[in-house]
């Protein structure tokens, strides 16, 4: 059979599947035992009443001829366009028109898909540690070479070191297509204005367009970092970028998500905004009105305050987390503008030793650095999404083992 040879060259997505099996396995042989879960990056809460809300009476409204609705506009309710264009962009001072929002089911499909957008031959750079998805989509369109020692040979990795802050540095040699996340996972660190300017003005000297998620924007604090690359002067000539209310408001079950791709931005005399609409209007039909009505109520008075404080209650989470790490002497990123906390095992141990000692001695579960990129080796991430009581539970039992652990200093660096 002719099928796509993409598939068969591409190595497992074995990370969280590795993880449960691990866990799994640790918990037949102790049954008594209770394993606190900081490994996942799914939230917790539950959706916010104004939410709920809505959903009731869309659902109710789909009960009714009067006001069911079935075929909906593929690239969203205008309604959620707009709620978008107001709410995450004029908000903050950037000009989205709502024509240029397009409503999805899903960040990770909507990034996923994305590169359809260009050519087999289109050149891509990755950071690395990464988000798994951005490379193994390139992956199964036979654009990235083939797998070998931990790497595509034909994809550009850029390392996000402690010497660079894990921010992504600059490409050595000219690519086309750039993946990026601020605040990203698995680090939690954060692109600079500064730092922003520099990729923006890199993607206009090489003709090369920015793919930018900001799937974790509402956990930024303060205004000193950009939440959305349309900040930028210029931006909207090189990026498209894509959100997601998955972390910010709950919605990894429900399912929304939004991209926004500018009129402006035109690469070879293609409207790439026209190319994403064609391609959605052939591909996909639309998100259910009942989760876009959902999506919308998120920017009521009372969605947003709700929403706020289920940030802050991750937020607080977060701290604990990176307290317990940093007060045992092992420096730690992210966790300020993000839920994830960053940070190198102790005692020079592989992430995998790391994780399974912690398993053991702490019955705390957390995600192996690796599990993101070579450039994870060594390096562990924690997570906030979890309750207050179990994040506190878990950070006295990460006390307790750091302290048998660790005499000395722990750098980020390796
Ligand atoms: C969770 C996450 C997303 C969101 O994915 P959805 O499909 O919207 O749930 C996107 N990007 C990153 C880096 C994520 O961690």
């Amino acid at each position: 059979m002719p099928i796509n040879a993409n598939f068969r060259g591409i190595p497992s997505a074995y990370l969280f599947g590795e993880v449960n099996d691990r866990v799994r396995r640790y918990e037949a042989e102790h049954p008594d035992s209770k394993v606190l879960k900081l490994g996942v990056g799914d939230v917790t809460r539950p959706l916010a009443p104004a939410i709920i809300e809505a959903l009731h009476k869309a659902v109710e409204e789909q009960a009714h001829a009067e006001t069911f609705r079935g075929y909906g506009n593929e690239f969203g309710y205008d309604f959620l366009r707009e709620a978008i264009a107001q709410g995450e962009y004029a908000s903050i001072g950037v000009d989205v028109e709502a024509s240029e929002v397009f409503i999805g089911d899903g960040a990770k499909t909507d990034m996923a898909n994305a590169q359809e957008l260009f050519t087999e031959q289109a050149t891509v750079a990755v950071t690395d540690p990464v988000y798994p998805i951005y490379v193994d989509a390139n992956a199964l369109a036979g654009r990235i070479g083939t797998f070998e020692n931990d790497r595509w040979n034909g994809l550009t990795y850029l390392d996000c070191t402690v010497e660079n802050g894990f921010q992504a540095p600059l490409p050595k040699q000219p690519v086309e297509i750039i993946y990026l996340c601020s605040p990203n996972n698995p680090m939690g660190a954060v692109l600079t204005r500064e730092e922003l300017e520099e990729w923006v003005a890199y993607a206009k000297a090489h003709g090369a367009v920015i793919l930018y998620d900001v799937a974790y924007r509402a956990f930024i604090q303060g205004d000193e970092i950009p939440r959305s690359i349309y900040e930028i002067e210029g931006a909207d000539e090189v990026a498209i970028e894509f959100g997601s209310f998955s972390k910010t408001a709950g919605f990894t079950g429900l399912r929304c998500s939004w991209s926004v791709v500018p009129k402006k931005l035109v690469i070879d005399g293609v409207s790439l905004h026209d190319g994403w609409a064609r391609r959605q209007a052939t591909k996909y039909n639309g998100t259910p009105y009942i989760v876009q009505r959902a999506a919308e109520a998120v920017y009521s008075p009372e969605g947003r305050e709700q929403i706020e404080q289920d940030i802050e209650y991750y937020r607080r989470n977060a701290k604990l987390l990176k307290e317990a790490v940093q007060n045992a002497g092992i420096e730690a990123v992210g966790g300020d503008h993000s839920p994830y906390i960053w940070f190198r095992c102790p005692g020079d141990m592989s992430s995998w030793e790391f994780f399974d000692l912690l398993l053991e001695d702490a019955q705390v579960v957390g995600t192996p650095g690796e599990g993101f990129g070579p450039a994870g080796a060594g390096y562990f991430r924690l997570s906030a999404f979890n309750s207050y009581e179990v994040t506190l539970e878990a950070s006295k039992r990460l006390a307790e083992v750091f302290a048998k652990l660790t005499t000395r200093e722990v750098s980020l660096e390796r």
